[in-house]
């Protein structure tokens, strides 16, 4: 058990970043960034900020050698770094956790041995796969990069076999998987956390809402029903046991127009839409992070009240939002992720709006965010 005043490290100096190193820092722990980007939000905030890139050895030896554990804000953090770390310090999430939510091939064929249902799927590693692909899940279809697709980005929607090679030229013939589009009533998250001793705790379900693929709204709690929230859990639970998973994960759901609980992606860390905990919850997120990392007890996930989380993208920085305008509502709690340049689809930080309601809570999401132009 790693207590108050130890040494912990991130990798990446995001706003994921930046949001445990706060929660770490309140609670007593040193906080050490690897980060190349001199103004990263985590960096801001870290005690020691190592501007350096994630495979630069001395950076990393420097590193393993002050930290006592060590986690990571994204998936892309390359496996060898975590290797090299591992020899000095504890890390977690593993690399072979990493490896997994790194490969949209890899996470839903381990989620479907887990037992978890998935949409029909095709692997398509170059050209010669596309039409054995295409008779397998025909369309309608989404095609989507293996690696590195975020937001909605990387992927397109195919309707035949020529739109797919036409889609598949277009994302530069990367490696591929081909998915059956699905009718979504709902997407929801489950965002858990596992200690090394093997205990879970789940947060209450997040109901997402997107827009141009991209979060825009979480509702909490999820509008389904309980039998559909205890699947989803029992998935996430399955994952995260089958990987022997250590720290927060991450794991998105689609609800189906027939209410079957289908699988989609993870994420293995703390993720946007579980931002509400921040305010709502006995424990929140990032808390939970720090002591699933320091292998404490995990913290009461209890919802206070009801919540809307609601992103703030660059799009609305025109120069500025209205802050007054927002922050004359008691409900409304703010977080910026302390980034200089707004770009359209960067995401600069949130809100959650607390209400007696989720219905209130809803209704303060939608009035405040019109006010801000957003939408
Ligand atoms: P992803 O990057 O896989 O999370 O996909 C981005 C968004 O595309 C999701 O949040 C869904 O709204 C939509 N989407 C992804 N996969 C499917 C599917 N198989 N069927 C229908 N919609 C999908």
């Amino acid at each position: 058990m790693l207590l108050p005043g130890a040494t912990l490290g991130v990798l990446g100096g995001g706003q994921l970043g930046r949001m445990f190193v706060l929660a770490a820092r309140v609670m007593g722990y040193r906080v050490v960034v690897l980060d190349p980007d001199p103004q990263s939000p985590a960096g801001q905030v870290a005690d020691i900020h190592l501007k350096a890139d994630y495979s630069d050895a001395v950076a990393l030896l420097h590193m393993g050698g002050m930290c006592d554990a060590v986690t990571t804000e994204f998936e892309n953090v390359p496996a060898k770094s975590l290797e090299m770390l591992a020899k000095h310090c504890f890390v977690a999430p593993s690399p072979a956790a990493l490896a997994v939510a790194q490969d949209r091939l890899a996470e839903k064929s381990r989620a479907r041995e887990f037992g978890c249902d998935t949409a029909p799927f095709a692997d398509i590693e170059d050209e010669g796969d596309l039409v054995h692909a295409w008779s397998v899940v025909g369309g309608p279809a989404l095609l989507k990069t293996r690696r590195l697709g975020y937001d909605g980005k990387g992927q397109a929607r195919v309707d035949s076999l020529d739109d797919l090679v036409a889609a598949h030229e277009e994302l530069g013939r990367l490696p591929c998987l081909l998915e059956g589009f699905l009718p979504l009533h709902k997407e929801i998250s489950v965002i858990l956390a596992r200690n090394p001793a093997g205990e879970i705790a789940f947060f209450p379900l997040a109901e997402n809402r997107h827009a141009r693929g991209i979060l825009d709204l979480s509702i909490v709690p999820a509008q389904v029903p309980e039998a559909t929230a205890e699947t989803a859990r029992q998935m996430a639970a399955r994952i995260a046991e089958g990987l022997d998973y250590v720290g927060v994960l991450a794991v998105e759901f689609f609800v189906l127009e027939d209410g079957r609980v289908v699988f989609n992606e993870m994420a293995p860390r703390p993720h946007n839409s579980g931002h509400y905990t921040l305010d709502a919850c006995a424990t929140d997120q990032f808390q939970q992070q720090v002591r699933a990392l320091c292998n404490l007890p995990l913290g009461d996930t209890r919802l206070l009240s009801p919540v809307v989380m609601v992103n703030l993208l660059g799009d609305i920085w025109r120069p500025e939002p209205n802050w007054g305008e927002l922050l004359r509502h008691p409900g409304v709690q703010l977080h910026l992720y302390g980034k200089a340049e707004a770009r359209p689809g960067r995401k600069m930080g949130h809100y959650n709006c607390l209400a007696p309601t989720v219905e209130e809570a809803l209704a303060l999401a939608l009035r405040t965010r019109a006010a801000l132009g957003i939408g």
